[in-house]
């Protein structure tokens, strides 16, 4: 990297606010993709809009591409570096800069934490609705970038729908405030196109997240069963009776062998073959009758029992475990690759079973914890990155996955995102067409494309209607 602009850096961010020792700069050199990683050359640690918009004017005055990253815990390589990019962490943005109980909403910088940002409108009655099991640590700009789901967002939607505002950097570090509180702006919905644009947009510095009542009742039912279809025909079923509970979350037998192993244990029984772990949450009569209906279907589907958690220990607990599952499996393997899709909720059982067949005929260990609610399926495959013919087989399956989801009426993400991991299989969805537009839109944002370069659109589609020369490459995942 130039001295000259690194010295220029250093004058903007200050001697905290910039890595470039070999050693410091390990932690960045992937995301929770971590089969895939790039050591960067230099990572930037900005605290206000004014840093990022700075720093990122000299970046383009040396033609140099940026990957924005939150906190990393992306699934999809969407926050790996590139060879000779700068990785641009909001890790030092965590102010929160309002929080609005008149108008209910809260304006944050980008590298907030989701669930600090949670915690803080628990005292005001008030609640963030999306909560990723990742939200110990990821971070409120992350989710905006991925448009990330949770537990809660079957009821409330996925962040996209609590986005009221964002004020982001440009390419060329234009600040752009497009952070107006109101329900339906004028003009093109603009916060509504960069929710999900994975970085490629620009870099989101402040964040205005619409906030909802918290609810005056909760209850948690946990359903067990004895074989996993009847878990998600009971979802499908209560879909179906039109019952809106806020969460419908499965996890099979080896995900809660692997749970009530760990630190996370919520008292799951271990002869299970299934849980159901259903929210259900309003006023005391509504919740009463939902929990009812829920409970007369799971018997009917075949629930071995139901147990039901009121006080709010006992649904942390509950909770715990699931949020907690992830980091569990870390006991079956070292290494986890966690692919993500979505289906036709009434698909789910078919696929559910095809996702099983295509690791058994790989001889893989598939653990499965899922958003069921959403028709998100998170086949977790445990492996060991030191065995490359391992990795191979993991990737063949993670393919053989999404071409099972596409077939069946789905899509390549249910919440995760595209990144780096399923570049190939954009084209499963997609024509050449229908790719060469969405490049038209990200050369709009990016016309040099220094953002993020080489993510979210296979880079051959964009070629086809660029001119100008493109940054290096980064590592793509070879399936
Ligand atoms: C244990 C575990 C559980 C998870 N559970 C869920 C879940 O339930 N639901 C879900 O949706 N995801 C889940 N994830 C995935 C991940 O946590 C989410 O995608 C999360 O939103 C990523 O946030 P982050 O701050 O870590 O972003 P990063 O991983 O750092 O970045 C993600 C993407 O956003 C871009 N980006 C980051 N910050 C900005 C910014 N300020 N401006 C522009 N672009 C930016 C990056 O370039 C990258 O493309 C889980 C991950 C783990 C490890």
């Amino acid at each position: 990297m130039d001295t000259k602009l690194v010295a220029a850096l250093r004058a903007v961010v200050g001697e905290r606010g910039l890595i470039d020792d070999p050693t410091r700069l390990l932690p960045y050199e992937s995301d929770g993709l971590a089969m895939l990683a790039v050591r960067p050359p230099l990572v930037l640690l900005p605290r206000t809009t004014a840093e990022v918009a700075r720093c990122m004017q000299l970046l383009a005055e040396y033609g140099v591409s940026i990957v924005a990253r939150g906190a990393g815990t992306g699934l999809a390589g969407g926050a790996t570096p590139v060879a000779d990019g700068v990785v641009l962490s909001t890790a030092r943005m965590r102010d929160v800069l309002e929080v609005n109980v008149e108008d209910r909403f809260a304006r944050v910088q980008a590298g907030v934490v989701n669930v600090d940002l949670s915690g803080l409108c628990q005292a005001h009655g008030l609640a963030y609705a999306p909560d990723p099991s990742s939200q110990m640590a990821c971070t409120i700009g992350g989710n905006v970038a991925n448009n990330s789901g949770g537990p809660h967002c079957f009821k409330y939607g996925a962040t996209t729908r609590h986005i009221l505002g964002l004020v982001i950097v440009t390419h060329d570090g234009e600040i752009l405030d497009l952070s107006e509180p109101v329900v339906d702006p004028d003009g093109y919905d603009l916060v509504g196109l960069f929710v999900g644009s994975e970085g490629t947009f620009g870099v989101a510095t402040e964040v205005t997240v619409r906030l909802v009542p918290a609810a005056p009742v909760v209850e948690v039912q946990l359903a067990i069963f004895a074989d996993l279809d009847a878990a998600c025909d009971s979802v499908s079923e209560i879909i179906k009776q039109r019952l809106e509970p806020s969460a419908l979350e499965i996890l099979d037998k080896l995900t809660i062998e692997a749970v009530e192993d760990s630190v996370f244990a919520a008292g799951y029984p271990r002869e299970a073959e299934a849980v159901l772990l259903i929210e259900v949450e309003g006023v005391e009569t509504e919740v009463n009758g939902i929990a009812r209906e829920i409970r007369t279907i799971l018997e009917a589907r075949g629930a071995l029992e139901i147990r039901t958690a009121r006080d709010a220990t006992q649904r942390k607990k509950l909770w715990a475990g699931r949020k907690g599952a992830f980091g569990a499996m870390g006991r079956i393997a070292p290494d986890l690759y966690v692919a993500d899709a979505v289906v036709p909720r009434t698909k789910l059982r078919d696929l559910v079973r095809r996702t099983i067949e295509i690791c058994r005929e790989r001889d893989l260990r598939l653990a499965n914890v899922f958003h069921a609610g959403d028709g998100n399926l998170h086949p977790n495959i445990c492996y060991d990155r030191r065995d490359p013919d391992e990795v191979r087989r993991v990737l063949a399956a993670g393919h053989a996955i999404l071409e099972a989801c596409v077939e069946a009426g789905g899509a390549l993400t249910g919440e995760h995102g595209v990144g780096l991991e399923k570049l190939a299989e954009m084209e499963l969805l997609f024509t050449a067409d229908d790719l060469a537009a969405m490049c038209r839109v990200r050369e709009a944002w990016d016309p040099e494309r220094r953002l993020n370069p080489g993510k979210l659109l296979p880079m051959h589609a964009c070629l086809e209607i660029r001119t100008a020369a493109l940054p290096p490459a980064p590592t793509s995942l070879d399936t």
